[in-house]
């Protein structure tokens, strides 16, 4: 296995396919998750890679399979289908009739109140016949207030499984929150933290908090007004409801008073980071014009949950995140547990810029605040006089090779031949950075900063629209995002995938 640092910036490379960011003006193709994602396919050898257009949202073809090369002209009939498909794609009902449909169902008797398995949706009292065939159960006034309970998460493998945060994670970041006297929380794909900030705004024992969901999953517009939960896609920072739902988000964003806001991001791990980077760095911005010019040099306060392997890959995207050592835990993962109680440890970090030493994490659980570093670590992660730093990343105690001047795993030997720490049992002599520049094939250098990319862009872009495309034909990749067999994959894409995959 790679070094975690070497993996994240492979990462493209070895997948041979980047995202390149829209630039202001230019318009994607929509798919039904929106605006569409500009990729460019890169094949070893070749100076510069094709460029094509695909769904932001899906990375299996079989879930959203919109495909169009960059070049192409797409006929006018195929324009009318492709708006017809989006079209049916949209959710039966808008939010604003499923609130109408709440306040009904709020009214019911107790006894009267269902939810339909099938479904997935509340029942107002003369729809129970189009879903006699169905199954119901009952819904108590308790159970309304937790829709992610009532809801069965989606298990889609590829883009869209569902993982609820564990109490004990759940009421972590939320007192953690409050705690540093936020006051207004966007639950970025984190339905379960905004129903928590109801309930803990019930109890009346605390400040009150407000709380903006925004979710690709329409079946939680069910429960919340339009003020509480926006349909939106955060791969491209698309809002299903258009100006009046993205006006939402930004009054949310105005600090009125003594208002703090913080954002709380729990993307699909198999998400692509720099799109979702993007989309943060978006809200970020539109926070900012909404300060008051003395603290606008300040970033919008932000904690993104994502796997520790990660990080590279992060922080070249928002540097001013920094990973801490809390284990974020979920109901629905049997892997993901804490590893205090005997059980696998998560992988699950938060990635934030608040200042690491503001965010006390338990001692009951095994975190110390380690002086040096000004960041509570986990118990196993002890400081390293030599580096200077607590090292581990993984929740394992890493140990320092003197050979490589850094700590490494304890499941890590030097290796003479390589030069540096490595498995055991490491294909020899074979490490991939040594295979070079996907481009040029310089060992000096990755392909990103491959001094003929630039030129290569250029040229490609006119022969490109001059020849409709390098290889001609109507060819399309391999499904792209969902991977062709053949290739490997980066460590942390397959890793994220196995982690996908191992869902209840
Ligand atoms: N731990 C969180 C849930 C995280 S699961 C909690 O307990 O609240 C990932 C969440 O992101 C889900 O709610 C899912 O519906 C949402 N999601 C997945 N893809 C998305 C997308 N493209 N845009 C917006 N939300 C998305
Ligand atoms: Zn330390
Ligand atoms: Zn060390
Ligand atoms: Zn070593
Ligand atoms: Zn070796």
């Amino acid at each position: 296995m790679k070094d975690i640092k070497d993996m994240a910036e492979n990462h493209d490379d070895s997948l041979g396919i980047e995202v390149i960011l829209p630039e202001g003006g230019t318009t994607a193709p929509c798919c039904p998750h929106g605006p569409t994602l500009l990729f460019e396919k890169v094949s070893k050898g070749e100076e510069t890679g094709r460029r094509f257009y695909a769904c932001s949202a899906c990375r299996d073809r079989k879930e959203c399979s919109f495909f169009q090369w960059e070049e192409d002209k797409v006929s006018e009939a195929r324009l009318l289908a492709r708006e017809a498909e989006n079209k049916s794609k949209r959710p039966p009902v808008s939010h604003q009739e499923y609130c109408t449909r709440f306040r009904k169902f709020s009214s019911l008797r107790p006894d009267e109140k269902k939810f339909c398995q099938d479904c997935q949706t509340l029942l107002p009292a003369g729809e129970r016949e189009a879903h006699s065939s169905h199954r119901f159960t009952g819904v108590t006034e308790a159970q309304l207030k937790r829709p992610s309970v009532l809801l069965r998460p989606l298990n889609n493998k590829k883009s869209n499984a569902q993982y609820l945060f564990t109490d004990r994670s759940a009421h972590f970041l939320l007192d953690t929150l409050a705690g540093l006297g936020y006051t207004k929380v966007v639950c970025m794909g984190t339905p379960r933290l905004q129903e928590l900030i109801k309930l803990r705004n019930l109890e009346q024992k605390h400040e009150p908090m407000k709380s903006l969901l925004l979710d690709i999953d329409f079946r939680y517009a069910q429960f919340y007004s339009q003020d509480e939960f926006c349909h939106y896609n955060m791969f491209n920072h698309h809002f299903f409801g258009g100006e009046a739902s993205s006006a939402v988000l930004q009054a949310f964003l105005n600090e009125c008073d003594k208002e703090k806001v913080v954002m709380v991001a729990d993307p699909p791990f198999g998400g692509l980071v720099k799109p979702l980077a993007n989309s943060f760095s978006l809200i970020s911005q539109t926070w900012k014009k909404l300060q008051s010019s003395e603290s606008s040099n300040a970033d919008m306060p932000m904690t993104w949950i994502f796997p520790y392997f990660f990080e590279p890959r992060i922080r070249e995207c928002i540097p001013s995140l920094t990973m801490l050592d809390y284990q974020v835990d979920y109901d629905n993962h049997p892997l993901y547990k804490h590893g205090k109680t005997g059980r696998k440890q998560s992988p699950v970090r938060l990635f934030t810029n608040i200042c690491p030493k503001d965010v006390v994490l338990p001692k009951e659980e095994g975190y110390r605040f380690c002086a040096v570093c000004e960041r509570y670590v986990w118990s196993l992660n002890k400081h390293c006089a030599k580096c200077n730093v607590c090292p581990s990343k993984d929740g394992r105690e890493w140990k320092h090779c003197s050979a490589c001047e850094k700590c490494v795993k304890p499941s890590w030997k030097h290796c003479q031949s390589c030069g540096h720490c490595a498995l055991p049992d490491h294909p020899c002599g074979q490490s991939e950075g040594k295979e070079g520049c996907f481009i040029c094939g310089s060992l000096q250098h990755r392909r990103k900063a491959c001094p003929r990319r630039d030129m290569s862009r250029i040229r490609s872009h006119r022969s490109n629209t001059k020849k409709g495309g390098k290889k001609g034909g109507k060819k399309q990749p391999q499904p792209p995002l969902s991977k062709s067999k053949g290739k490997r994959k980066s460590g942390a894409s397959r890793r994220a995938k196995k982690m996908a995959a191992q869902s209840v």
